[in-house]
Order: structure tokens, then C-alpha cells, then sequence
């Protein structure tokens, strides 16, 4: 007997995909819902829903107990964890298979490991990734930081093993200014994650983010979908993203994917990865993997056809990948959008009723949404409330008709960043696709200087 009833545990968009993926599969799905969420879609359109907790994410999303509760009282057979919340808590992973229910995710020891900097890392390295060049593990003191930081040449970057969402990160411009600054790092640390172990690297100018989707069975044979684009990026939050890279050519994918996809099958690793590199001057440098389902993931969907929520599903089954390296075609060109409820010039959030609404459609565009409307986004948890994605033959059609696509796009009663989006595909620099990591926050800079 196969998996026939899907606990999500998550909410919004993502547990719509979800959804969608196995009702097709004829799959059963079980909501999880805080009181906020009460009114959700993602609660209206699951076969059984069960209200796990108060709105704070601590309390219900994040709540373990109540979760677990939930599956056993619903008969659920697995849990699909999502993005965020749980979905990279190595603890949760083990709790849930020891109910014995399937966990649609990667093998535990793999999340656990991936999921501390430093050992990602050093596990990187032994599997032939391209590292930043930095300390071969944690640094235990100034004297070891200085020594490795004239080594590797200045400027570096100070970077807690156990950070995320760019916390925990310093530059460091020169010797003089070392000590203080990581002092800064290991404090911000401490307080976000209660682990001030810390890590060096040297500093790159001006790189891009690209990072390539993997696939694993769990059984030492895994496939690479190509890579995504993820430059566009403000405060190290991703706002747009593309598929396929402007600056990588078939030959670069086929041997960067090469290698990343040899590393999974020698991992053993098992479900969906991704692997993020900066890359500058014709160079990778792997910087972490995250051992889930990205919210890009419907970029890489549109250029290869395939169903990645579906082929977690299978993974975690205990079926074979469903296609062999060489089945996979990348055909044409994938823009995502994330559209957020926030202010689009100060970014301040805009939680509220939403008053009327119409998602874009046509030819090759799709929009993953819980809204509707009379919905009210609450004010608990992420801003992003749609993602828009589109597809065209070519970069050039992909653009031309992700502008209709924008325009035709109504959210009321809400502030949005549809705005933003619509001045950011006009910039020539973001249609010659001739952006890096700093070009964001450098035209936001700009513009709010021009006023
Ligand atoms: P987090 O887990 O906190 O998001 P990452 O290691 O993924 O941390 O890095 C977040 C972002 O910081 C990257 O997308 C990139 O913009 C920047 N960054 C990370 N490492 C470097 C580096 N060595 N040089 C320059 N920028 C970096």
C-alpha cells in the first residue's frame, strides 16, 4: 500500500501546490490550520482539516505535538513538510518517521548535516563541490581568523555555522576592523541561533546566485534539473527568478550538473535539493544546499515539464526517479515573480482584507495563490501571497509576456509589489539579464534618491 492520505504542514500558496500534486495523484490531503488561517484555501480545498493552534507560528505551524496529534487522529500516511516551518528541522523529520509515518522529505541525517554551515561545508568539499575558498572548518580564535584571512586576502566574510536569512554575516574589510566586527557576528549569532561558532570566507565583489535542483532516490542514483537564476535579491531575500540562467550555455549545465548530481548519488541523498552557488567570473563557489522544496521551484517546472511536488511524492513511496538524465529537455525560459502584501517603495508590510481580485492567465502563465476575495491576509506570518510565474519560447517572449501578465493582475485593499515588478522588467539591465546579487538593492538605492 502505497501513500494515500497527505498531511501539509504548512499554509498559503505552498500548501495549495501541495495539495494540488496529490489529489492528482489521487492522493487524500489533510489541512493543518492555526486559528488565523481558519478561512484559508488551502483549509477549504483539503479533504480534512484540523485547527492545530493560535496564530503565532511557535504555536501551531512550529507546533510538533499538535502536528503529530493531527496526523494520528486524521489517519494520515505522510506529512509534506512544505518550505519554512518544520520543513528543515532534522528533530521533526525523526519524529515523524519514528510514528511510522512516510516523511516527504530527505533522510534525516542529510537535513541534520546540510543544516549546519560548516558541516555542509566540509561534506561539500568531500563530495567535489567548488567551495569559496575560507577556513576548512570553524575558526577557534582571532589569531587562527587573522592567519586564515591574509592567507585568503581581504576583504572576507565572517559567517555563523548555524545563520540563515543572512543573520549572523559580517564583512570584514581589513585586519584592523577584524576582531570587532566578527565580535559583532558571534553576537547576533548567539542571540538568533544560541551558537556563536563561526567561519571564514573570502569576500566576492559583485557574484551572481545560481543554484541547481536535484533529485535524489535514496538509493545512490540522483538527476540534476538544471539551475535557476536567484540574483534579483533584496536584504537576501529572492523577489524574481529564472530559469534558465542568462549567463550559463548548455555546456556549463550539462557539466556543473554533472558534478552535482554525482555528489547526490554518492550522498545516497533521497527527495528534492537544491545547491546554491555564487558564481563570478565563470566560477562556482557552493555556498549551502537546502534539503526542501524551494518556493522557485515552478521555474524549473516550466522549462522540464515535470511535476516536482509529484516526483517527492513518489521519492518518499519508495518509487524510482521518474525520469533518467538523459529524458530531461530544457526548453524555453521560466520567470517567477514573488508578489508580496507590502508597501512597494518602503517594503513595510500590508496585511488586510483583500477587497477584489484577478490572477493573470492566458497562454503559459500561472499563478500560485491561496487569495481570493473577502480573504484577509493576516499579519502573523510571511508577506508573499502570490507567485506569478511565466513561460515563454524565448527570454525575450518570457518578458514581454510576463508585462501583460503583471498588468493584468488585481489585488485590492492590500498594498503590493506589483509596482515594483513592473518598473523592474523595463530596466535594460534586467532585460539584457546583466544583473548580479548587489544589482537590487543598488537600484532601490538609486530610486529613492531620484524619488
Ligand atoms: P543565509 O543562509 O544566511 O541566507 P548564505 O550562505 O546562503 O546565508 O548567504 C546569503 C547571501 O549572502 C548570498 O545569497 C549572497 O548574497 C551573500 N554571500 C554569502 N556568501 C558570500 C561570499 N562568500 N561572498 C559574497 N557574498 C556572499
Amino acid at each position: 500500500m502505497g501513500i494515500s492520505r497527505i498531511l501539509i504542514a504548512n499554509r498559503g500558496e505552498i500548501a495549495l501546490r501541495i495539495h494540488r500534486a496529490a489529489h492528482e495523484m489521487g492522493i487524500e490531503t489533510v489541512a493543518v490550520h492555526s486559528t488565523a488561517d481558519a478561512d484559508a484555501m488551502h483549509v477549504r480545498l483539503a479533504d480534512h482539516a484540523v485547527c492545530i493552534g493560535p496564530p503565532a507560528a511557535k504555536d501551531s505551524y512550529l507546533n510538533v505535538a499538535a502536528i503529530i496529534s493531527a496526523a494520528e487522529i486524521t489517519q494520515a500516511d505522510a506529512i509534506h513538510p512544505g518550505y519554512g516551518f518544520l520543513s528543515e528541522n532534522a528533530q521533526f523529520a525523526d519524529i515523524v518517521e519514528a510514528h511510522g509515518i512516510t516523511w516527504i522529505g530527505p533522510k534525516p541525517e542529510h537535513i541534520r548535516t546540510m543544516g549546519d554551515k560548516v558541516q555542509a561545508k566540509i561534506t561539500a568539499g568531500a563530495l567535489g563541490l567548488p567551495l569559496v575558498p575560507g577556513s576548512p572548518g570553524a575558526v577557534a580564535d582571532f589569531d587562527e581568523m587573522r592567519a586564515i584571512a591574509k592567507e585568503i586576502g581581504y576583504p572576507v566574510l565572517a559567517k555563523a555555522a548555524a545563520g540563515g536569512g543572512g543573520r549572523g554575516m559580517k564583512v570584514v574589510p581589513d585586519e584592523e576592523s577584524l576582531e570587532s566586527l566578527v565580535k559583532q557576528a558571534m553576537s547576533e549569532a548567539k542571540a538568533a541561533f544560541g551558537d556563536d561558532t563561526m567561519y571564514l570566507e573570502k569576500y566576492l565583489g559583485n557574484p551572481r546566485h545560481i543554484e541547481f535542483q536535484v533529485f535524489g532516490d535514496g538509493n545512490g542514483n540522483a538527476i540534476h534539473l538544471g539551475e535557476r537564476d536567484c540574483s534579483l535579491q533584496r536584504r537576501h531575500q529572492k523577489v524574481f527568478e529564472e530559469a534558465p540562467s542568462p549567463v550559463i550555455t548548455p555546456e556549463e549545465r550539462d557539466r556543473m550538473g554533472g558534478i552535482v548530481a554525482k555528489a547526490m548519488a554518492d550522498m545516497g541523498y533521497r527527495g528534492a535539493g537544491t545547491i546554491e552557488f555564487l558564481w563570478e567570473n565563470g566560477e562556482f563557489y557552493f555556498i549551502e544546499m537546502n534539503t526542501r522544496l524551494q518556493v522557485e521551484h515552478p521555474v524549473t517546472e516550466a522549462i522540464t515539464g515535470l511535476d516536482l511536488v509529484r516526483e517527492q511524492i513518489r521519492i518518499a513511496d519508495g518509487k524510482p526517479l521518474s525520469v533518467a538524465q538523459e529524458d530531461i529537455e530544457f526548453k524555453g525560459h521560466a520567470i517567477e515573480c514573488r508578489i508580496n502584501a507590502e508597501d512597494p517603495f518602503t517594503f513595510a508590510p500590508s496585511p488586510g482584507k483583500i477587497t477584489t481580485y484577478h490572477a493573470a492567465g492566458g497562454m503559459h502563465v500561472r499563478v500560485d495563490s491561496g487569495l481570493y476575495a473577502g480573504y484577509s491576509i493576516p499579519p502573523y506570518y510571511d508577506s508573499m501571497i502570490a507567485k506569478l510565474i511565466v513561460y515563454g519560447r524565448t527570454r525575450e517572449g518570457c518578458l514581454m509576456r510576463l508585462r501583460r501578465a503583471l498588468e493584468e493582475m488585481v489585488v485590492g485593499g492590500v498594498k503590493t509589489n506589483i509596482p515594483l515588478h513592473c518598473e523592474l522588467i523595463k530596466q535594460p539591465d534586467v532585460i539584457s539579464g546583466d544583473y548580479t546579487i548587489k544589482w537590487l538593492e543598488e537600484w532601490l538605492a538609486k530610486r529613492e534618491v531620484e524619488g
